[in-house]
C-alpha cells in the first residue's frame, strides 16, 4: 500500500538511514519500506539549540492490508496516498497561422515556452540580452568595472531577473503547476532535495546551467530562442495583434504572443501605455540592503553559530508602522551570500541580493524595504511608479559618486544620520561603495520607518543593528510598479493574442510564481489555438 507520513520530527544530530528510523517507528522490517520519496522537510528550531527536521514522506508499505490499517491507526500522521487523476488535454479547433513568439526569456517566458515546445507548438523566443552565458561575462564586467550593457545585465538576458540570485524558490501561492516547474529544474540540474525542502533554493552556480538546458529542450522539440532580438513595437490589426517588430525593423507575423519582460522593462511598459493598452498602477516596496555575519543570524535562529546538517540560517521580519500605516520587511533574503550591483538602466544604482548553492560566504544579506503606493508617486500617469524608482535610483547613483558605486552606512550611523568613517564589516557591494547618509538617497517617511523597524527588529535577532550591520542602498525592484490588465483568457482587454504574464505583468513575485504564470498563460493559449498543422 502507498502511505503518505506527516509530521515526522527527526533530531538533526540523528546520523542513522532514514528507513532504518522509519521502520524503527512503525514496527515493521526495513526491507518491507521502498519507494521513498520526499514531499516536504523543514527545519523546526523552536527548542533551540535541540534542532530538528520535521518530515512528509511517501512510501510503499509491503504488508497485508491489515496489517497496514492497524500501523495507520496507531502511528500518527499516517494515511494513504491520494491517487492522482490525469489532467486531460482537449484540442481547440481554431488552429495558428504563425508559431506563437514568446518574449522574454525568464522563469514567465521560458516555462510558457517549454510548455508550449512540449505540445508542439514549436514558440519562437525573443530575448533582449544575451544567452547566459555571454551575459555573465557582461554581469561580470558590470560588478568589477562598473560598465553597465543596458541590454544584458542582472536583469536582462537569457534566464531573467533571478539568474543572479539565490535561487529561492519558494512562494506563497498554492498552484498545481508548482510541481511542474520544480521538476523540470531537477531535470535539468537542479539539485532533487528542491522537490521536498520547505525552502528550496539552487543558487546562481547550478541555476545558470539549468537555465541553458531549459533552451536546449525548447530547442531539440522545435522551438527557437533568438538573442539580442529585443521587441520594439507590436502591431494589429482589427484589435487583434498581426506582427511583432524586433530592433525597430524586423517584423514577425504573430497572431499569438507572450508578453513575460519583467518588472524593468521600462521601454516596454512605455511602448503599451502609448498603444492606450489598459495598465494599472501598483504599489511595491523601496529601501536598502542589510548585511550582517551569517554567524549572528545563526545564532538568533539556531542557537549556534555553525552547524555540520544544517545550512545558513535566513530570517522573515515584518512591522507595521502605527504612526504612518506603512508596513516595512525583510525581501528577498540571501542567507551566505553577496550584495549585487542590479542596475538596468545608465545613471541608476540598484541594490539585490545572490549567493551559491553552497551558502557559504559568512554573510547574510537581505533587503530592508517600506511600502510605497499612488500617494507618494509624483503624478497620476499609470506610469508614475516607474518614474519614482527611477528617481530615486539617480539620487543612489549620483551620491554614490556616479559611477555605480553604491552609497553604504553603518546601521548605528543611520541612526545618527552621520556618515560612517570605518566600516566593521566591510559591504559586499561591487563595484564598490561610498560612505553616505543614507536617509538623503530615500524619501523621507521611508527613512524614518526603516529606522523604526531596525529597532523593532533587533529586539527579534539580537544584535540587529549592532555595529557590524551595514546598510547599501538603493533597493527598488522588489516587484512591477505596473499591472497589465488581462481577461479571463488570458488576453490584454485591448489587444486579443498579446498575453501578458509574470512579475512585469503585475501576476506572480519571483522565480516559482513568475514560472507558474508562464505555465498557467501557456495553457490560456493552447485552450483556443491548436498549433500549426
Ligand atoms: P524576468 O525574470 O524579469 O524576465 C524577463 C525577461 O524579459 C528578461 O530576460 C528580459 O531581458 C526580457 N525582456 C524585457 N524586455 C524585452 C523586450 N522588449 N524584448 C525581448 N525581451 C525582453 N526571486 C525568487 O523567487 N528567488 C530569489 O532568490 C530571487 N532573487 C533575485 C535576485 C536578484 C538579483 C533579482 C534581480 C531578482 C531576484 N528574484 C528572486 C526575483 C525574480 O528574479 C523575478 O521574480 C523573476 O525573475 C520574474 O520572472 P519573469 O519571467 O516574470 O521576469
Amino acid at each position: 500500500m502507498d502511505l503518505v507520513w506527516s509530521n515526522l520530527r527527526i533530531s538533526v544530530e540523528e546520523d542513522v538511514f532514514l528507513t532504518t528510523i522509519m521502520a524503527r517507528k512503525l514496527k515493521v522490517p526495513e526491507n518491507s519500506i521502498s519507494g521513498l520519496r520526499f514531499l516536504r522537510r523543514s527545519l523546526d528550531a523552536r527548542k533551540k539549540p535541540h534542532l530538528a527536521f520535521v518530515y512528509t514522506l511517501q512510501f510503499s508499505l509491503n504488508v497485508p492490508r491489515p496489517e497496514g490499517n492497524r500501523i495507520m491507526a496507531r502511528v500518527p500522521g499516517l494515511k494513504e496516498a491520494p491517487i492522482e487523476v490525469p489532467v486531460i488535454w482537449t484540442k481547440p479547433s481554431n488552429t495558428l497561422i504563425h508559431r506563437p513568439v514568446v518574449i522574454g526569456a525568464g522563469p514567465a517566458g521560458y516555462f510558457a515556452a517549454l510548455s508550449l515546445a512540449r505540445k508542439g507548438y514549436a514558440p519562437l523566443v525573443l530575448e533582449r540580452g544575451d544567452s547566459v552565458e555571454e551575459r555573465s561575462l557582461k554581469v561580470q564586467e558590470f560588478w568589477d568595472k562598473g560598465k553597465l550593457d543596458p541590454e544584458s545585465n542582472v536583469q536582462f538576458g537569457e534566464g531573467g531577473a533571478g539568474t543572479f540570485s539565490d535561487g529561492k524558490l519558494t512562494t506563497r501561492i498554492q498552484d498545481r503547476r508548482i510541481s511542474e516547474v520544480l521538476e523540470t529544474f531537477v531535470k535539468h540540474g537542479a539539485p532533487s532535495e528542491i522537490l521536498y525542502l520547505a525552502k528550496p533554493h539552487i543558487g546562481t552556480d547550478i541555476l545558470k546551467d539549468v537555465v541553458k538546458r531549459i533552451r536546449e529542450e525548447i530547442v531539440s522539440l522545435g522551438g527557437e530562442v533568438r538573442f539580442r532580438a529585443k521587441v520594439t513595437g507590436l502591431k494589429s490589426s482589427l484589435g487583434r495583434l498581426s506582427k511583432v517588430v524586433v530592433n525597430g525593423e524586423e517584423e514577425i507575423p504573430a497572431e499569438t504572443a507572450i508578453l513575460a519582460i519583467g518588472h524593468s522593462a521600462r521601454d516596454v511598459f512605455k511602448l503599451l501605455s502609448d498603444m492606450n493598452l489598459t495598465l494599472e498602477k501598483k504599489s511595491f516596496a523601496i529601501g536598502l540592503r542589510i548585511e550582517h555575519p551569517q554567524a549572528l543570524i545563526n545564532q538568533s535562529q539556531y542557537g549556534v553559530e555553525e552547524h555540520p546538517h544544517i545550512g545558513a540560517a535566513d530570517y522573515q521580519l515584518t512591522y507595521k508602522d502605527v504612526r504612518t500605516g506603512r508596513g516595512a520587511y525583510a525581501f528577498c533574503m540571501c542567507p551566505g551570500g553577496r550584495v549585487v550591483a542590479a542596475a538596468s538602466e545608465e545613471d541608476g544604482v540598484v541594490t539585490n541580493g545572490m549567493s551559491g548553492y553552497a551558502r557559504d560566504t559568512k554573510i547574510a544579506n537581505s533587503a530592508l524595504v517600506v511600502t510605497v503606493g499612488a500617494d507618494d508617486f509624483p503624478t497620476a500617469y499609470p506610469l508614475a511608479g516607474l518614474e519614482f524608482q527611477r528617481a530615486w535610483e539617480h539620487k543612489a547613483f549620483i551620491a554614490g559618486g556616479s559611477s555605480y558605486m553604491a552609497p553604504a552606512q553603518r546601521v548605528v550611523d543611520f541612526f545618527e544620520r552621520r556618515v560612517t568613517d570605518n566600516f566593521d564589516l566591510l559591504p559586499t557591494y561591487s563595484p564598490g561603495i561610498k560612505p553616505y547618509n543614507l536617509h538623503e538617497v530615500l524619501p523621507e517617511v521611508v527613512g524614518d520607518v526603516l529606522e523604526r523597524a531596525l529597532r523593532d527588529f533587533n529586539g527579534k535577532i539580537k544584535g540587529f543593528t549592532g555595529k557590524e550591520a551595514t546598510l547599501t542602498g538603493i533597493e527598488t525592484r522588489t516587484s512591477s510598479p505596473i499591472r497589465i490588465a488581462r481577461n479571463a483568457q488570458g488576453e490584454s482587454l485591448n489587444l486579443a493574442g498579446l498575453y501578458p504574464t509574470g512579475e512585469g505583468a503585475g501576476y506572480a513575485g519571483g522565480i516559482t510564481s513568475a514560472a507558474v504564470d508562464g505555465i498557467r498563460i501557456a495553457e490560456f493559449l493552447m485552450a483556443q489555438f491548436a498549433p500549426i498543422e
